[in-house]
């Protein structure tokens, strides 16, 4: 269920803050089979399922349809799109491109501020595995993505990231959901490559803990096509 009531009222709830909560909803909805592929996704029916109104419920599906998690089409609204093994062989592609290029430039780019940031996202990663919440290993395993992107200070690789990070939350989400593969270790390891200020060691560590995710997920997205 969606929790976007604060018991004051609604007030501090910016539109932007609710637009993230039932786009978050959806994706869970979506990578754990609820909503299946190829089903509608009406505008008022969303609205109506999550007492939200529908002007947010437009912008969240704006939001998946950027990510190729859904395919609005005019007249017919939104359908949930299937994404296949060729979608997801392209998006490790471009990861294995791009997080080795993150990890280099957070590594250049390190300071005390960006290292305690890092360290914190670990710490929070940890604690989600220990309550063994899935949803929350999968927020804290993009968030400590996201600290990293945000210490490369580029905000050009921060807009090609965008493009895939709908995809790549969903990834992380379908990982989690079908068995975690604790990847907390290699966290640990860029962190330590990246407060050295190593950007060679940094970007190894980054192509080898992405490279190594392939597999896996494949066999998780094949798993799933199965039903
Ligand atoms: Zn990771």
């Amino acid at each position: 269920m969606l929790d976007i009531h604060h018991p004051e009222g609604d007030d501090e709830l910016t539109e932007d803050l609710l637009v993230d909560r039932i786009y978050a909803d959806l994706v869970e909805r979506i990578v754990s089979g609820s909503i299946a592929p190829g089903e509608r996704l009406r505008e008022t029916h969303v609205a109506d399922m999550l007492d939200v109104s529908r002007v947010p419920v437009r912008e969240a599906l704006r939001r998946l349809e950027f990510d190729g998690l859904v395919e609005i089409r005019p007249r017919r609204g939104a359908t949930v799109r299937q994404l296949t093994i060729a979608d997801v062989e392209e998006l490790f592609d471009v990861r294995e491109a791009l997080e080795v290029l993150v990890a280099r430039l957070a590594a250049r780019h390190i300071d005390e501020h960006g290292i305690a940031q890092l360290e914190e996202a670990l710490a929070r990663s940890g604690e989600a595995h220990r309550s063994g919440d899935e949803r929350r290993v999968a927020a804290a395993t993009s968030q400590f993505h996201e600290v990293m992107l945000e210490l490369t200070g580029s905000s050009l690789l921060k807009a090609l990231m965008r493009v895939v990070s709908g995809r790549v939350h969903w990834l992380f989400r379908l990982t989690t959901f079908r068995g975690d593969h604790g990847h907390g270790a290699e966290h640990e390891a860029m962190l330590d490559a990246i407060r050295n200020g190593d950007e060679e060691i940094a970007a190894a560590l980054a192509y080898a803990h992405v490279a190594r995710g392939r597999r896996p997920t494949l066999e998780a997205l094949a798993s799933m096509l199965d039903g």
